[in-house]
């Protein structure tokens, strides 16, 4: 069920949209992941609410992009300093419909909500440029001015920083937005809307279209044939991305994709093993694994791969698996029956192939969605797991001979999101992460996402970076004046 609030009105049941609370003709219903008891139930938006939306959003572009950013940035400063007030409730809500543990869940809240104060503070730092002119009478200079409307499709793993990830740089840069939160989890990003309201972020700036699975696609063919639409930024699925990128063409969107990743994580020789195990465990657990930048694969040097899986199979037999709301909770269940089917398929599809269990392997005692840790050794290449995205807590452990082999099994995917290795060979250090073929690199680390750092893929990982200071030129345009008659 649901915990109670200590704020009760972030416990939104409506869409919101221009400003206002609203609800639609039917609603579906919003469960707990632990015990699949509903806790709400929202607006089943479709086409028309979403053509209004983008109306209510076009309308409050002007006013908003004549905002000085100083004045932005005041109304995300406030948005922020609200979000970190309530995160609490926020982390309840999260974890009611998420199922994460709530201290992860809390966790999501301040990282989410450092994006929001990152670009309340970079809203200031958008700058044009003066080029060093070709002709004596005229004068070359850059302006940047903000896109326009955007729209934001988001999933349910992160339900608030993926939204505010996109959110926070589009509205500080002078824009504003339509968000299609992820169904499995509308009521974190109707609480954030909540809070953008208290927070004096004008009707129209941001609003929020709930609908189900069936009703999203409705809604993502309207925001992608818009031409008032002129930014979308999607993170989910590969497969959607596609959808979304080719409905997206007609109308020569710019597009933000942050698509599926497969992480590869690469134990060297030299490595330190203790804190390699320590890295694997919260690079792969962290979310029930459910995290687009969670390790899929991990290649050991055979010097060093029976020490190595003992100790990563014994610190996953440790992670105590429940109700997120339970203490001591490091792993909460999957996200829907979905999610469980894909994890089963992929250890019945390794274990077939020749791959052993050291630890976990099969559907936890509780049941419903929940699922052991698992370490699954002699995993070889032919395997589903070291190919497809699995979004569970399975670990899929092979062996290498060669730096050689190691960076070239890596790179042989084609996702290029995040990346892992352990080494304390500078030399190699420098080597490895200038091959491999990703967005990112955790170097001796498991944890690599912050509000400052560039978060991206390459390959058919996605287009584009959020976060950091390149994270607002997104939602940026560039005009150039040539000013003659000097
Ligand atoms: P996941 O498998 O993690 O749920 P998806 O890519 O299916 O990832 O979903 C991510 C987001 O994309 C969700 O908000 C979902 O509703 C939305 N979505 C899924 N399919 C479409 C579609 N065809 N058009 C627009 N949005 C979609």
């Amino acid at each position: 069920g649901m915990p109670k609030l200590n704020d009760g009105a972030l416990l939104r049941n409506q869409a919101y949209l221009n400003g206002a609370w609203v609800g639609a003709a039917s609603t579906f219903d919003v469960t707990n992941p632990a015990d699949g008891a509903t806790i709400a139930s929202v607006p089943n938006m479709g086409a028309d609410e979403a053509r209004a939306a983008i109306d209510a959003a076009n309308a409050a572009f002007p006013a908003w992009a004549a905002k000085t950013a100083k004045e932005r940035a005041a109304v995300l400063r406030k948005w922020f300093e609200l979000m970190m007030l309530h995160a609490g409730d926020l982390g309840a809500l999260m974890t009611a419909e998420q199922g994460k543990p709530l201290p992860e869940a809390k966790g999501e809240v301040m990282y989410g909500a450092s994006f929001v104060e990152w670009f309340a503070e970079e809203a200031k730092r958008v700058s044009g440029d003066v080029m060093a002119s070709t002709w004596s009478d005229k004068r070359m200079v850059v302006l940047k001015q903000p896109i326009g409307v955007c729209a934001a499709i988001t999933p349910w793993n992160f339900p608030i920083a993926m939204i505010t990830r996109k959110v926070a740089p589009a509205v500080a840069a002078g824009c504003t937005i339509v968000i299609k939160p992820a169904e499995q989890t509308p009521l974190s990003a109707l609480a954030l809307a909540e809070l953008a309201h208290r927070a004096g972020v004008p009707p129209g700036v941001i609003n929020i279209i709930t609908a189900d699975s069936q009703r999203s696609i409705d809604v993502g063919k309207v925001l992608c044939d818009s031409p008032v639409v002129r930014h979308l930024s999607f993170t989910g699925s590969t497969p959607v991305g596609r959808i979304l990128m080719q409905q997206s063409a007609p109308t020569v969107k710019k597009l933000a994709l942050e698509l599926g990743g497969h992480a590869p994580f690469i134990v060297f020789e030299d490595a330190d093993i203790d804190a390699a195990v320590e890295g694997a465990l919260v690079s792969k657990y962290r979310n029930a694994g459910q995290t687009c930048v969670c390790t899929n694969r991990f290649y050991v040097h055979e010097s060093i791969y029976d020490a190595f899986v003992e100790k990563l199979a014994a610190g996953a037999a440790k992670i105590k698996v429940g109700n997120g709301f339970e203490q001591g909770v490091g792993q909460g269940p999957l996200i829907d029956d979905q999610a469980i089917a894909k994890v089963e398929e992929h250890v019945a599809d390794a274990l077939a192939k020749g791959a052993n269990v050291l630890a976990g392997g099969k559907l936890h005692a509780l049941g419903g969605h929940f699922y052991e840790p698992t370490v699954l050794a002699n995993v070889t290449g032919d395997m589903k797991i070291m190919r497809e995205e699995t979004f569970g807590p399975v670990a899929a452990v092979t062996r290498f001979k060669t730096e050689e082999e190691a960076i070239a099994a890596a790179n042989d995917t084609e996702f290029g999101l995040a990346s892992y290795f352990y080494s304390r060979d500078i030399g190699r250090v420098w080597r490895v992460a200038e091959k491999l073929e990703y967005g990112m690199v955790g170097i001796n680390t498991g944890i690599i996402s912050n509000e400052v750092a560039p978060f991206g893929g390459v390959k058919q990982s996605g287009l584009g970076r959020e976060g950091s200071k390149y994270g607002i030129e997104e939602y940026l345009e560039m005009k150039y004046l040539c000013i003659g008659g000097v």
